[in-house]
């Protein structure tokens, strides 16, 4: 398709993955508008901690192929992107360490060991206490064991979904404030959606649709009649100002993590796995509970302050693969959700897979797995 193509494209959401798509499709020569309620990156997009694990210390899953495609765009898109919005996304190479502090935790540590060791592109050594001492002094004294992962990064994501929107708008596609509340549909087909804005209502019409809506994406399957069970899995990270040198090394143990980020000097602390449906309110419990997870791991961590708590929801799906694709029975409308702890990582690889699908009929990855018809079949 070229960029004189009169395709109509909504896209419903300004988190990475709808701007993503927005910024892949422009590249192609496809002109969209996105369309989001709240403003760009101002759900988990914009709170992420940005870890690009590549999912090694998680082994095998079955967002794997995503996962390598999607890593394998970041260092290009990472430059492209600074250079066409003039924002540093902060994409860093990021040592990650992951801690046994019992002997009892060893065996899940190592797990998957040889899997990992032999992921291309990473290095992965189980080192005893005192040589993961030797790389961060400041973990806990009684560590036993740790995971070193070489050839992992991280990124601002805030930075990286705002400067997705900013370099696709340059490129032609527009961005813009509003509700969506319907996907019109005719013969089969779409030909438009109806938005709510302080303009009041409006139908635009389209002949593509993306319904990049995060966890609130299960409302387009409602609009349409065909499910699409992403739900919202509350995280909450705490940002420390902290003593000493800055944590270089990713510490995790468990589901928890800690490291100081670029963009503001803090030491950021998640996380929270918590089924509480759509509510983005910050709680204490949650502050403490991860605080008292990171000082296990890092008990330096008891002079330092909560400069700042977030929270917001991941979209996740029932099988824990994405979404991604065309929605059946419903021509020229596509999903693009379920990124669930990991939709940082994988955001650039949905939007490319899925800008090339409507683009060129093809993307450059199977994502028949990540069919969004599997939850009707
Ligand atoms: C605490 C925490 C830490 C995380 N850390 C990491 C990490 O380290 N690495 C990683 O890879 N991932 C991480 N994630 C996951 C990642 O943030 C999400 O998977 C990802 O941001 C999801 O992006 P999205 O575009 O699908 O959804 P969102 O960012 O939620 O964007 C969806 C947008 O759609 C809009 N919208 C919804 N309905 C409508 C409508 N009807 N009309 C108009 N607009 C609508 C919403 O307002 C929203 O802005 C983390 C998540 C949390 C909560």
């Amino acid at each position: 398709m070229d960029a004189t193509s009169q395709r109509d494209v909504v896209i419903i959401g300004g988190g990475i993955a709808g701007v993503g798509t927005a910024y892949y499709l422009a590249a192609m020569g496809v002109r969209s508008t996105v369309i989001e309620r709240d403003g760009v990156a101002s759900h988990a997009s914009g709170f992420a901690y940005g870890g690009l694990s590549g999912g090694v210390p998680n082994g095998p899953q079955p967002n794997s192929p995503l996962i390598d495609y999607s890593m394998a765009l970041y260092p290009a898109l990472a430059d492209a992107l600074a250079e066409e919005s003039g924002v540093d996304v902060q994409y860093r190479p990021r040592t990650l360490l992951r801690l046994a502090l019992a002997a009892d935790e060893v065996a899940a540590l190592t797990a998957n060991l040889a899997w990992q060791q032999a992921r291309p592109g990473y290095a992965v050594e189980l080192l005893d206490g005192a040589q993961a001492r030797a790389l961060e002094p400041r973990i806990a004294p009684e560590t036993v064991a740790a995971l070193h992962i070489e050839g992992a990064s991280d990124v601002e994501p805030y930075r990286l979904t705002v400067a997705l929107a900013e370099a696709a708008e340059r490129r032609g596609a527009s961005v813009r404030t509003g509700e969506v509340t319907a996907i019109h549909m005719r013969a089969g087909r779409v030909e438009g959606v109806s938005v709510e804005s302080a303009a009041g209502n409006e139908r635009v019409p389209c002949d593509t649709v993306v319904a990049a809506m995060g966890p609130w994406s299960a409302a387009a399957g409602d609009w349409l009649g065909v499910p699409l069970p992403a739900r919202p899995l509350k995280g909450q990270i705490i940002r420390l100002r902290a003593p000493g040198p800055p944590y270089a090394v990713s510490v995790g143990h468990g589901g928890n993590y800690a490291a100081t980020k670029p963009s503001d000097g803090l030491v950021w602390c998640g996380t929270t796995e918590e089924d509480a449906g759509f509510d983005e309110t910050r709680a204490p419990e949650a502050r403490d509970a991860i605080a008292e997870a990171v000082l296990r791991m890092l008990p330096a961590l008891a002079d330092a302050e909560v400069a700042l708590q977030t929270a917001c929801l991941r979209p996740v799906t029932p099988d824990g693969a994405a979404i991604l694709g065309p929605v059946p029975g419903a021509e020229g409308v596509y999903a693009a959700t379920g990124g669930g702890r990991q939709g940082i990582m994988m955001g650039p690889g949905m939007a490319k897979a899925l800008a090339c699908l409507i683009a060129n009929g093809a993307p450059e990855l199977d994502i028949e797995r990540y069919d969004p018809g599997r939850f009707a079949r």
